[in-house]
């Protein structure tokens, strides 16, 4: 026997999410796939989403996995080339590259190679990571256009605030005054803007974090809108302890009994991917039935509280996240967001 602790994933919700993302827009849906298509695995998450019209990564190494396993839909290098030495083989894989720097634009002119190169030119509105800036653009994209090793041209943005009270308005106004007279395609909405702001779609969405059913919005629950959970972390309980008042439990003691309790330890720790910021009262499943994390989490275990729990034993069946105990609730709790919890799921812990 090995240790409890697996992943579960279920491909049929992937699917699932993109059949309902579709039903929101008819804009060409780009899948984000960046970061092991956040945790759940690059190429398997990609052959659920194979009725994706495009996908967009990072890593220039996964484009060419993706190609090789026999995608033939646009790919989308979201930073774009790092060097020059790079776009022949964009060129050969046919992958498209966001240029949102000068630096790509002078490594583009050194490039000999005539027409091909899908570029998508990112347009900094507000969020100041990448992109050119208004009083660039258009300069930009003259010299874009004129360049004799691109071919298709889509004209794009990212939102700091689709998520949030603030909204797009601003970046969105901003894109428009710039491009509204171009009639090139165009992509602007990540998950949020999606499912908040259809004024957004445009040409193609970007979701991501909606395709692994969790939600971009900290008040609307993924089931609200429609998603289910791909990943579920589960576990199960290897050891019971019961406690007398004013025992303290794991390291530093951070937690003590007010009286007599029952809990369990729980085979799952940060060196799995749990956020070991998740503090007592963190939600989670044992058997079936919510109940709270105690103290702190070390690097293979955690502490649950078994008191209102009679039949939970050694054995019993713990889901950290997933199916029933929404991501989006500990990320929550844990101070952070579901992203980070889904992207952490360590090397270490079997799929299934
Ligand atoms: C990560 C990313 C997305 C997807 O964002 P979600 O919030 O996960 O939907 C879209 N566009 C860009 C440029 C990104 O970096």
């Amino acid at each position: 026997m090995s240790r409890p602790i697996h992943a579960k994933l279920d491909f049929s919700a992937l699917e699932h999410n993109l059949r309902a993302i579709r039903r929101r827009t008819d804009a060409r849906v780009m899948a984000v796939i960046k970061a092991e298509a956040y945790g759940h695995g690059l190429v398997r998450a990609a052959e659920a989403l194979r009725a994706a019209d495009g996908f967009a990564l990072l890593d220039l190494q996964d484009a060419v996995r993706l190609r090789e396993a026999g995608f033939r839909q646009p790919i989308l290098l979201l930073e774009g080339f790092f060097a020059a030495d790079e776009l022949p083989l964009l060129a050969e894989y046919e992958l498209a590259s966001v240029i949102h720097s000068s630096q790509q634009l002078a490594q583009l002119s050194a490039y000999p190679r005539r027409g091909g190169l899908a570029v998508w030119l990112k347009l900094n509105t507000g969020m100041n990571r990448l992109g050119f800036t208004p009083a660039q653009f258009t300069q930009v994209l003259e010299t874009v256009r004129r360049h004799p090793a691109v071919g298709e041209i889509t004209l794009m943005t990212h939102f700091a605030h689709a998520d949030d009270a603030v909204g797009v308005e601003a970046q969105l106004a901003c894109f428009d005054a710039l491009v509204g007279g171009q009639r090139l395609p165009r992509s602007l909405a990540n998950s949020a803007a999606l499912l908040r702001y259809p004024q957004t779609h445009a040409d193609w969405v970007r979701p991501g974090i909606s395709l692994y059913g969790a939600s971009p919005f900290a008040e609307v629950s993924a089931e609200q809108l429609g998603l289910r959970p791909v990943m579920t972390l589960a576990s199960e309980v290897i050891s019971v302890t019961e406690l007398k008042a004013g025992d303290r439990v794991g390291y530093g003691g951070s937690f003590c009994a007010e009286r007599a309790m029952r809990i369990g330890t729980v085979a799952c720790g940060y060196a799995d991917g749990y956020p070991r910021h998740a503090p007592t009262g963190t939600p989670v499943l044992v058997g079936g039935q919510r109940t709270r994390t105690l103290g702190r989490v070390s690097m293979d275990m955690l502490s649950v509280d078994l008191s209102e729990l009679p039949e939970a034993g050694i054995g019993s069946r713990v889901v950290l996240w997933g199916e029933g105990m929404p991501v989006d609730e500990v990320a929550r709790a844990a101070g952070t967001i579901s992203y980070e919890l889904l992207c952490a799921l360590a090397r270490r812990v079997p799929i299934k």
